[in-house]
């Protein structure tokens, strides 16, 4: 999410667990601005990706990311606001898009399992 504070400046905060942009915790963009983090996406990535786990999500919940509604599969579920998911595509495009950025260190976690 985008937040202005009291000086006027823009702030960019991971809508997954609120926390501000910095040099360790880049930022990859959803649709209306919706923010997700790097360390976010380990997590979520590990989870959804390698794991196959996630959140069943309920009729009519929404993807933070994509917007789009009932979309197949799990979910991952913010640690922080349990209303706020986002969808495997959009988790692994997001991961996707960090990677391959040669200005961002980040790189997709490898499997836990193997
Ligand atoms: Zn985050
Ligand atoms: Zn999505």
């Amino acid at each position: 999410m985008h937040v202005t504070d009291n000086e006027g400046n823009i702030e960019f905060k991971c809508d997954f667990c609120t926390m501000p942009w910095s040099d360790d915790r880049q930022m990859v963009e959803g649709h209306r601005g919706s923010l997700i983090c790097s360390q976010c996406l380990s997590i979520a990535f590990t989870e959804i990706v390698h794991l196959d786990s996630g959140y069943a999500p309920i009729k009519g919940e929404t993807c933070k990311l994509c917007l789009e509604t009932d979309r197949d599969g799990l979910h991952w579920q913010s640690p922080v606001e349990v209303e706020v998911i986002a969808c495997r595509r959009c988790v692994k495009q997001s991961a996707g898009v960090l990677h391959k950025d040669p200005d961002i260190p980040w790189k997709k976690p490898a499997d836990p399992l193997v």
